[in-house]
């Protein structure tokens, strides 16, 4: 990993993603480092306060660029909408318009120009909730569809094509802060 420019971590909700990762990336190695969350949370539980939904999800956006601030990372979101738990990826892309959120993720790749992206969850049930099954097939997709021309070429008004060079899974559990290639589906 020392010879890395910029990662993108990606998953799906607030609070997902790996922020002792983030940190040692953006501070410990001083590579330039990004978390997009597709969603803002705004289907998540406050267990501390009475906000629900669009408001919740306004302090949890608060609550990551916070997050960011201390671990020097930037931060992303896309449109797609936090409805709760979700069974699987078939389900969710059934609420989620998934072109519309695919076209978020390739913006930010073809913006943030990431070497690497790493993915939270795996694209497969193991993902356990299908916000996060779904955030890693949008991953696989969009590794392609960002450096395609072909692909929502309206964007390219404002940002180039952009191929990066690695999409990996930073596995969970004790095999936590490590990475493997994407296992199949
Ligand atoms: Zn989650």
């Amino acid at each position: 990993m020392n010879t890395l420019g910029s990662v993108l971590y990606l998953a799906a909700h607030p609070d997902d993603e790996n922020t002792a990762l983030i940190a040692a990336l953006a501070q410990g190695r001083l590579v330039r480092t990004a978390y997009l969350s597709l969603t803002r949370g705004d289907g998540g539980q406050n267990l501390i306060g009475p906000e629900q939904r669009e408001l919740l999800g306004l302090i949890r956006t608060q609550e990551l660029l916070q997050a960011r601030r201390i671990d020097g990372g930037e931060q992303f979101f896309t449109r797609a909408n936090d409805f709760g738990f979700s069974k699987n990826a078939t389900e969710t892309f059934q609420i989620w318009d998934k072109e519309a959120v695919l076209s978020d993720v390739v913006w930010v790749i073809r913006k943030f120009r990431p070497d690497v992206i790493i993915t939270r969850f795996p694209p497969t049930r193991e993902a356990g909730h299908g916000h996060h099954e779904a955030s890693c097939l949008l991953a696989i997709e969009a590794f392609e569809a960002a450096a395609d021309p072909a692909r929502f070429p309206e964007q390219l008004a404002l940002v180039k094509p952009w191929q990066a060079r690695r999409l990996l899974w930073n596995c969970y559990s004790r095999r936590n802060g490590q990475f493997s290639n994407i296992p199949p589906r």
